[in-house]
C-alpha cells in the first residue's frame, strides 16, 4: 500500500542523513527498488510527485533534521538521480560545508551516491564542482562492458551508450582528488562481479558489491 505521509526531504538509514531531491533518473535499473517499494523506503515517503524542493527547502529541512540524533554523513540519493538538480545539490553541499567549517555540528563527511552519467545529463564536465564540496561518491558502475550495462540500467533514449561515459565519470572523480570514490555492482544482477571489478580498478576506484537491499543508490 502506498505511504500517505508527506514526502520526505530528508531521511535517516544508518549513520546518515539522506537528501532526496528528486525522483528523475534516466535509468530504469532492474534492480531500482523505488517502484517495487512503492517510493517507500523504511516507512519515508519518497515520492515527489507534488513537486521537487528547493535548495531553500532541502536547508530548513537539515536544519531541522541534524540537530535530533548523531550523524556521521550526509548523502544525496533517494529515489532519483541526483544530479538532475546539479545547482540545488551543489548549493546545498556548499551550505554544509560551511557548516562544517564552522563545527556548527561534529564532524561529518558528505557524500553523493549516483549512476555516474551527471555529464551526459548536464552536458558539460560536472566534477571539478562536486569534487569542490564532496567528501565521497558513490558511483553505480553495475557492468563490465557496455551490452550488459544496458541490459542492467536500461537507459532512456540518449543515454543507450552511457557506459563508456560512467567509467569516464569514475576516472574523472579518481583524478580530481575527490578522497573517496567507490564503483558498485549490485549482486544479483551482474553475471560476472569480478570482471567489474577489474573495471572499477582500472579507473582507479574502490569496487563494493553490494546486496539488493542495500538500495542505497
Ligand atoms: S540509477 Fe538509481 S534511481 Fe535510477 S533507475 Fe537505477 S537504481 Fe533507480
Amino acid at each position: 500500500m502506498a505511504n500517505q505521509t508527506a514526502p520526505a526531504i530528508v531521511y535517516r538509514f544508518g549513520e546518515g542523513v539522506y537528501i532526496n531531491l528528486t525522483n528523475r533518473c534516466p535509468n530504469l535499473c532492474a534492480f531500482c527498488i523505488k517502484t517495487k517499494w512503492n517510493m517507500d523506503f523504511h516507512g519515508n515517503n519518497l515520492n515527489l510527485a507534488t513537486g521537487e524542493p528547493s535548495a531553500r527547502d532541502v536547508i530548513v529541512a537539515l536544519e531541522h533534521e541534524l540537530p535530533k540524533a548523531p550523524f556521521k554523513q550526509v548523502v544525496f540519493c533517494g529515489y532519483g538521480e541526483p544530479t538532475m538538480r546539479l545547482d540545488e545539490l551543489l548549493l546545498v553541499a556548499h551550505t554544509l560545508k560551511g557548516w562544517r567549517a564552522q563545527a556548527k555540528y561534529p564532524p561529518f563527511k558528505i557524500r553523493l551516491n549516483t549512476n555516474g552519467l551527471g555529464n551526459l545529463i548536464n552536458h558539460k564536465n560536472i566534477v571539478p564542482s562536486l569534487a569542490s564540496v564532496l567528501d565521497e561518491i558513490n558511483i553505480s558502475l553495475n557492468a563490465a562492458d557496455e551490452e550488459t550495462w544496458r541490459k542492467i540500467v536500461r537507459p532512456a533514449q540518449g543515454y543507450e551508450n552511457g557506459y563508456e561515459d560512467v567509467r569516464e565519470f569514475i576516472h574523472l572523480c579518481v583524478e580530481a582528488g575527490i578522497s573517496r570514490v567507490v564503483a558498485s555492482c549490485v549482486d544479483t544482477t551482474v553475471p560476472d562481479p569480478k570482471a567489474v571489478e577489474q573495471v572499477a580498478k582500472a579507473e582507479g576506484a574502490e569496487f563494493y558489491l553490494r546486496s539488493f537491499l542495500d538500495a542505497n543508490d
